[in-house]
């Protein structure tokens, strides 16, 4: 597969590394062929270079606006090598094939950046180059395209691995980079004439999606908002199928995902479990010997918050557990499946809407997450982190017990999925407090153990259920005092990564109160 380079068309408005390209190109025997400005800057360089006009017997015209666009060109990059009917119309209209491409397109985002009008903006819209990149990248069985100057030499350093020809693993990474050069630009440039016409709808944006809904609103009644899918077949909520009720909401979405996400943690073949969610937020997470009992222990972490919630079960809902659901206001189930008695339960709960996904998503896969800030985007790799007992370190005079363990790895697992600062109190496989978003660790301590008595109360229990519970912490306690409040809840064992400037004055306070503690060395932050 690795794929001779003959000849190579060079058009670049950044000449940046041209001539030392060039140079390279030409010592390893390759004839260059160039658009006018960069043609001249290669003669400069004293390279022997063919006009794209000479190729194509039309000059350049409308101010460069028709340089390549020509089949003398396009035919050279797009015709399949091993194709006899390609073959011949190469020959036929005296086409020569063109091995690699080399193209960095009309500066379009810095001129708007640079705040020119804009006619200038409009002229600084490539319409031969990006033509170019995607028919190479297209053809990238076949042909090599380079669309930055940074991979110049990792396009001669593959060269010599391969005696002048390219592989095809790396031409399958440059047409991917290409495709995502084009896809920026035109987002650029719908981005730019969005503002500069005044057109702020969301649903006719520039992102990487396809449009699956217009939403009624967004986060608020007075944000507009739309729902673009990014055609990924990944379980979720963005390719579940919905059999009954209203329009997911923006909120919907975003709570849905977060509780389908979560439920994911739990593999159907360990046993039943569920998540049940509020404002993207845990508010009960359990297992239970079936799906019915995990859901109203996950219901009996705190049955006021899992009002008007959302609800994510790991195996297929039944009749029984939608009888359960049912006996209060839930916006949205989703599950792997539903079988017929759950579907005629939920037939009578006309606003209750209902998902299935076909499986649950694989926590481990990676992805990427994207967040908007203003004037750019942060993205990082999705949170894959797992830990096995192995990876613990326990840092305490008592070890956990082997139940302790399942319910601190339970915790951890769960405190992944909750806004920081985390604090998530387990007992016997279900959580019996949570506490999220808060700026101080100590407070969602105090919170969730406050919650947890005051469902004791409600539930008529004698103590509340944070008394010989675990509690898990999704980063350092950077203070003995959360710790304590713990302890004072009853907690019996702790869960969270180390490396507090005060870990001695953390383990001490632990050993103190009798609580065995284990280190992870890896922090789940969520913002
Ligand atoms: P040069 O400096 O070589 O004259 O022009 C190089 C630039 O022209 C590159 O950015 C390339 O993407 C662009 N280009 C190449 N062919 C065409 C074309 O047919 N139309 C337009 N508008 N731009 C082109």
């Amino acid at each position: 597969d690795p794929r001779p380079i003959r000849r190579a068309l060079i058009s670049v408005s950044d000449k940046t590394g041209l001539a030392e390209l060039g140079q390279a190109l030409a010592d390893r025997g390759v004839e260059l062929i160039s658009t006018g400005g960069t043609a001249s800057a290669l003669r400069d360089a004293g390279l022997e270079v063919i006009d794209v006009a000479e190729l194509t017997g039309f000059p350049e015209m409308m101010d460069g606006r028709v340089k390549t666009l020509h089949p003398m060109v396009h035919g050279g990059l797009l015709a399949l090598r091993d194709d006899p009917a390609h073959q011949a119309d190469l020959e036929q209209h005296r086409i020569g094939e063109i091995d690699l491409l080399v193209v960095n397109l009309y500066p379009f985002e810095a001129t708007v950046a640079a705040g020119a009008d804009y006619d200038t903006c409009i002229e600084n819209i490539d319409i031969g180059g990006p033509a170019m990149i995607r028919a190479a990248a297209k053809n990238h069985a076949h042909v090599a395209v380079v669309v930055d100057t940074e991979d110049y030499d990792r396009l001669l350093g593959d060269m010599d691995q391969h005696d002048g020809a390219t592989c095809a693993k790396f031409r399958r990474k440059l047409a991917q980079i290409a495709y995502a050069r084009t896809a920026a630009y035109d987002a650029a440039v719908s981005t730019w004439m969005a503002d500069a016409i005044g057109v702020d709808t969301p649903r006719r944006r520039a992102v990487a999606g396809t449009l699956a809904q217009s939403l009624r609103y967004g986060e608020n009644p007075h944000q507009r908002a739309a729902f673009y899918v990014d055609g990924s077949d990944r379980p979720g909520v963005a390719t579940a199928t919905q059999h009954q009720g209203k329009e997911l909401s923006y909120n919907n979405i975003n709570d849905t995902d977060a509780a389908f996400e979560l439920v994911s943690e739990f593999a159907p073949e360990d046993g039943p479990a569920c998540a049940i969610i509020k404002h993207a937020n845990p508010c009960g997470v359990a297992r239970g010997a079936t799906l019915r009992e995990a859901y109203s222990r996950a219901f009996d972490c705190d049955r006021t918050s899992a009002f008007g919630g959302i609800i994510a079960l790991n195996q297929t809902l039944d009749g029984a557990t939608a009888e359960e659901i049912t006996s209060i206001f839930t916006e949205v189930v989703i599950a792997p499946d539903a079988d017929e008695a759950a579907r005629a339960v939920f037939a009578g709960k006309k606003n209750l809407r209902l998902l299935t996904t076909g499986a649950l998503a694989d926590p481990r896969a990676a992805a990427l997450t994207v967040r908007q800030v203003s004037g750019g985007l942060l993205v990082q790799d999705k949170d894959t982190g797992t830990l096995s007992p192995d990876d613990l370190k326990v840092v305490t005079r008592r070890a956990p017990s082997d139940a302790e363990l399942a319910d601190l790895l339970f915790a951890w697992t769960v405190a992944k999925h909750v806004k920081s600062n985390a604090i998530i109190y387990v007992k016997d496989g279900a959580t019996v407090g949570v506490g999220a978003g808060q700026m101080s660790r100590v407070d969602s301590t105090r919170i969730a153990a406050r919650k947890a008595a005051d469902m004791a109360e409600t539930l008529g229990l004698p103590v509340p259920l944070t008394q010989g519970s675990v509690v898990a912490s999704d980063a350092f306690f950077p203070f003995a005092d959360g710790l304590v409040t713990a302890a004072e809840a009853g907690a019996t064992a702790l869960i969270q990564p180390g490396g507090s400037m005060r870990d001695e004055e953390v383990i001490a306070a632990a050993d103190a109160a009798g609580l065995a503690m284990v280190f992870t060395g890896m922090r789940h932050f969520r913002h």
